[in-house]
């Protein structure tokens, strides 16, 4: 076992300190290290492969465990077991090797199994696929008095919980999502590593579709780039409707000068089992920039289109931590139905309060933008993080969610009570109670008070 003292941060910039690193190599280690941390009230913060970006996986003190050495990967048909370190561009090379492929795809590829189960990631695929627990199927997980249990999809908790509201989105990873007579699975999914240590995973693995068409279309107008979602929305095939507004593009066009001079918005696609015909009648009518935009139907091209898409939330966090500060994005989701509604709210705000740089980019698919400001003082970072807690207050008035797919982490774990009441909050942390009685796995997560 390695033990060396460190500071941490995610890739959010959002440091932690812990006294102690500990990367056990094998299940007895893990649990021995849990049963160590529990007798000398040790606080224990999960590092997955920190590509989080609330403060999930930092430290706020005690140990830091990092699942890296948990690495196994074995694929089968229509499952993989998998071990928590694992990447899921690791699972995407050897599923593809079988024709199958795994339906989250939360873009950050370096992302551990580990971790897109315990902050429920989604991304650009959920748009037809849903969030990672759709996709998982059991789950092996040590438990902080150094039990170890394998839970099945279906086995149903052993504790009487109360019904929470969920918010009438398509994804949703704002605390635990209680249900009476739940699976276990369900509640490690999106726990943010404040209940178990998720040590191995079974996953699905769905057939890659015989034919995809990608794209990157792009539009003349901002209108034009919405008006496309709502009227593809419910095109058959879709899996993917990412939307990037006029600042995204022009902060791209450096490293992608063939970005038509006229495009002011675009709409990523993946469309399975596409009829080609009706895509081009469909992308004419919408005012597409047909010539101009980027169309492809190989791995390589789809690859390339992730790049670019991905290439979006990693220039907004270089510049924003160049400058000093920390990645203020947000994560929030409204009913599909409400997209249009929190779009120009955003832009209402941006127009009339926020004088800095911002883009707005992601999940249209799923009435889930992410909008990123960026602070170029500390005045406009306040400004930034006050701007923010509005727009998760108009979320939930219209319905929506305070994380989608991101956590609360630590930056984010005061809107928690923006959705919940202190009631159903208090219902959470008793659930919390039961499996970590002395409030050890990943201390500040969720519930910042404690
Ligand atoms: C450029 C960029 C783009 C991104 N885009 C998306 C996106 O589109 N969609 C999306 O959903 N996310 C996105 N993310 C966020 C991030 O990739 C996800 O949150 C991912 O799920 C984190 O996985 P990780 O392995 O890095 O976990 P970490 O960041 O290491 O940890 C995340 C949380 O999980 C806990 N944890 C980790 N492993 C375990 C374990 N084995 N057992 C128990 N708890 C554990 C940690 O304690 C922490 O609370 C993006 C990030 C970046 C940097």
């Amino acid at each position: 076992m390695d033990v060396e003292t460190i500071e941490l941060k995610d890739a959010s910039g959002f440091p932690g300190t812990a006294e102690r690193l500990l990367t056990p190599a094998s299940l007895e280690e893990l649990a021995g290290i849990l049963k160590e941390a529990r007798a000398g009230r040790v606080p224990v913060t999960i590092l997955g492969s920190r590509t989080g970006i609330t403060g999930g996986s930092m430290p706020r003190s005690g140990w830091a465990v990092s699942m890296e050495k948990f690495r196994r990967l074995d694929i089968g048909e229509g499952r993989t077991r998998c071990g928590a370190a694992v990447t899921l561009n690791e699972i995407a090379a050897e599923a593809g090797k079988t024709n199958q492929f795994y339906a989250p795809d939360p873009t950050e590829w370096t992302a551990s199994v580990g971790g897109t189960i315990n902050t429920n990631a989604s991304g650009s695929r959920s748009f037809k696929y849903g969030s990672t627990r759709n996709h998982v199927l059991g789950l092996l997980v040590a438990h902080i008095d150094g039990t170890v249990r394998e839970y099945k999809r279906g086995e149903p908790i052993d504790f009487d919980v109360p019904e929470l509201p969920l918010p009438a989105t398509t994804k949703c990873t704002a605390g635990y999502q209680l249900k009476p007579g739940m699976d276990w699975v369900d509640l490690f999914c999106g726990s943010e590593g404040t209940l178990g240590v998720v040590v191995e995973a079974d996953l699905k693995l769905l057939k890659k579709p015989k034919s995809l068409l990608a794209g990157v279309v792009f539009f003349p107008t901002m209108d034009q780039g919405f008006d496309a979602v709502d009227a593809w929305r419910g095109v058959a095939g879709l899996r993917m409707l990412e939307f990037i507004d006029f600042n995204t593009l022009d902060l791209m066009r450096p490293s992608y000068p063939e970005i038509p001079a006229e495009a002011k918005s675009a709409l990523m696609i993946e469309s399975e089992h596409p009829d080609a015909d009706a895509w081009v009648d469909r992308l004419e009518a919408a005012g597409a920039l047909l010539e101009a935009s980027w169309f492809g139907e190989t791995d390589r091209d789809r690859e390339r289109f992730r790049v670019f898409r991905h290439g979006a939330p990693e220039r907004v966090n270089e510049t924003v931590l160049r400058r000093g500060f920390l990645k203020l994005g947000s994560d929030f989701a409204v009913p599909v139905t409400r997209t249009r509604e929190m779009a120009d709210y955003y832009y209402s705000v941006l127009k009339e309060r926020w004088p800095g740089q911002y883009v707005i980019y992601g999940h249209v698919g799923d009435g889930h933008l992410h909008v990123n400001l960026m602070p170029a003082s500390a005045e406009e970072n306040r400004l930034g993080n006050e701007i923010m807690r509005d727009w998760a207050r108009q979320a939930v008035a219209l319905g929506g969610t305070v994380s989608a797919e991101h956590g609360l982490g630590k930056r984010k774990s005061h809107f928690l009570r923006l959705q919940y009441s202190s009631d159903q909050i208090e219902a959470m942390k008793q659930v919390k109670r039961r499996l970590d009685p002395d409030w050890l796995l990943g201390n500040g997560n969720l519930f910042p008070e404690d």
